[in-house]
């Protein structure tokens, strides 16, 4: 299954860009993100949780609008209200914006308002702190272990859970660590992040929370969910 289901999708894919609903908001905004800068990364990261990427940008660019450019001082120093209303566009705005402004409290107080300390710690230890910050969970944690430090990790998001389970990779209400182990066997050593990317996309484009298109899907020959309905 591990080289069959990569280069499935590898197949499909291809090399293309899978962010492109992002640079589509940030292109005809003319702007763009820094996902390198660890707080920036941490808060478009929150943005995105349950919503789609498009806006998951709209909500960060317009927060920009409001409150300038994305220091954890200035929002640290900017009222829970106005954060809420400059992210409306995303949903779930009042428990995202109480966790930026959590997220922007930790980093003031506990390093200085500067995380290059934190991303010069080994994985464990970083992901440790990270999880350390109310609303902070191991999906976010991972997708800055991934692309701010550049570990080979794959973060589990819903779309990932509910792929996971359909391709037979984890049983039914598997634990995060368990899906992530499943992955590590399932991608090849440092495609975690790119799979991670790949399987969100499948989840996006075919493996529907609602209704599956399995007779359109390219990974139907190696999913256990398309077999036992007889579609593979
Ligand atoms: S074949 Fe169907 S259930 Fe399996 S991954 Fe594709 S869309 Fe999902």
């Amino acid at each position: 299954m591990q080289q069959k289901l990569y280069k499935l999708l590898h197949e499909y894919y291809g090399n293309v860009n899978l962010h492109f609903e992002v640079e589509k908001v940030l292109k005809e905004a003319r702007r763009s993100i820094d996902y390198n800068n660890p707080f920036k990364n941490l808060v478009i990261t929150i943005l995105s949780q349950n919503t789609s990427d498009a806006n998951a940008a709209r909500a960060y660019l317009s927060l920009e609008r409001v409150i300038g450019e994305l220091s954890p001082r200035k929002v640290f120093a900017t009222r829970l209200e106005k954060i809420k209303r400059a992210i409306k566009v995303c949903g779930l705005y009042n428990s995202k914006a109480r966790t930026i402004k959590n997220l922007a409290k930790y980093i003031v107080e506990n390093y200085d308002s500067d995380l290059s300390r934190l991303i010069k710690m080994p994985a464990e230890q970083a992901r440790s702190e990270l999880l350390k910050i109310p609303g902070i969970g191991e999906k976010t944690a991972d997708v800055f272990l991934g692309y701010v430090m550049g570990h080979d990790v794959a973060p589990i998001d819903t779309h990932i859970r509910r792929v996971s389970q359909r391709l037979g990779l984890v049983r039914s209400g598997a634990k995060y660590s368990e899906i992530q182990e499943a992955l590590k066997h399932s991608f090849p050593r440092g495609k975690l992040l790119r799979g991670h990317e790949l399987l969100i996309r499948l989840g996006r484009d075919f493996c529907k929370a609602k209704s599956p298109k399995c007779s359109e899907c390219p990974v139907r020959s190696v999913c256990k969910f398309a077999r036992e309905s007889s579609i593979s």
